[in-house]
């Protein structure tokens, strides 16, 4: 399978645009029309996971953190990350990364660790963006109506809240006078013809918008389709960092503290906060979210679980009366191999997709 079909497959849920500013993702090594026949997945690519890489035979790297972050001088075998661009372009290994996109997106790491600590009623923490939303109008015979109504339906079109196929339709009269060089379904050259038309309104997000159309005209019967497009204020489904849920039971801080531990598969975690707390409110930000703690406050959690808590932010969750479970970075984002591989591997076809080895986490508790 070719590189931009498996990064088109990828980004069809991990959206390149849910990404921050300041975040640099997508393809950064590699030759999007080479054919790939093995994936390796890791949170990031380390020395280690690229002579990984080389050993397994792949063709492609998909990490979390990005493999450049900041501006490159040169890349000789001298330095850690020159050595490792050189060692990748040698064996021809392409490296794609999917970052805060990936935090963000739905199904992304945040969700995944609500859904493993069985939160309930989860809601976004901090709202980053909302799809643009479209109004697209359509004229159609009464032949077609059903036809297109149903092209609108399976291509997205229409999504409102949890209902699907939503449109609006009033009938009317449409007239046209074909001019040389036309080939009319109706009418004949010269003529002025009256139809009785369907004018079929319906909404799409600006993500589907090009392919909406595309399959519109296709299954219009009409040479040239008469439609309009209208850019609407109502805002489209929302994005944004961290969540926000319910624990099913009540616990205290330091048994629910356990209960992360085990359910996210950590060997160790540090608390703010007092273990006899009650805990039902739980604020998640994988990787480093103390900046959020304000976030999880103003929403009402009792606790925020993310990684890199420094000792000032801690102290503030302290006055605060937030508690904090510091996961680690590693901690909370390791299972990003996982859920990037399990998608991989329901959407492509004839590539094998393989898990890291390498424990990469370079902290050591002792
Ligand atoms: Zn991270």
């Amino acid at each position: 399978m070719l590189l931009k079909d498996i990064i088109k497959i990828f980004e069809n849920k991990y959206p390149k645009n849910l990404a921050y500013d300041w975040d640099n993702i997508g393809l950064i090594i590699g030759d999007s029309q080479r054919d790939i026949r093995k994936i390796l997945v890791a949170l990031e690519a380390t020395e280690e996971v690229v002579d990984e890489a080389i050993e397994k035979d792949v063709d492609l790297v998909i990490t979390h953190h990005p493999f450049l972050f900041k501006g490159l001088k040169r890349v000789t075998k001298d330095t850690p990350k020159g050595n490792c661009i050189y060692k990748l372009i040698k064996n021809d290994i392409a490296v794609y990364s999917s970052h805060t996109n990936f935090d963000i997106a739905y199904d992304g790491l945040n969700d995944e660790i609500c859904s493993m600590l069985e939160l309930e009623n989860i809601k976004i923490l901090d709202k980053t963006k909302a799809d643009k939303m479209y109004k697209i109008v359509v004229y159609v015979p009464l032949s077609h109506e059903d036809k297109v109504r149903e092209a609108l339906g399976l291509s997205g079109a229409g999504h409102i809240g949890n209902y699907s196929n939503c449109t609006f339709n009033t009938k009317g009269i449409g007239t046209f006078m074909p001019l040389e060089n036309t080939n009319p379904y109706i009418g004949s050259k010269g003529n002025l013809e009256k139809v009785q038309e369907v004018r079929i309104e319906t909404i799409c997000s600006e993500n589907i918008l090009s392919n909406v159309i595309s399959k519109m005209i296709d299954a219009h019967p009409y040479e040239e389709v008469a439609y309009d497009i209208y850019e609407l204020r109502n805002e489209g489904m929302k994005y944004g960092l961290g969540r926000i849920g319910d624990s099913k039971e009540n616990m205290t801080l330091g048994v629910f503290a356990q209960y992360v531990k085990e359910k996210l598969d950590i060997s160790d975690l540090r608390i703010v906060g007092s273990p006899n707390k009650e805990i039902k409110k739980v604020a998640v930000v994988s990787g480093s979210g103390s900046s959020m703690i304000h976030n999880a406050y103003s929403m009402k959690a009792d606790v925020l679980i993310t990684g890199d808590v420094k000792y000032h932010e801690a102290q503030e969750a302290l006055e605060l009366g937030i508690c904090l479970i510091d996961a680690g970075h590693f901690g909370s984002e390791k299972i990003f191999v996982d859920i990037a591989s399990r998608y991989l591997e329901a959407n492509l076809k004839n590539v094998e997709i393989i898990r890291s080895d390498i424990y990469i986490n370079p902290f050591v508790t002792i």
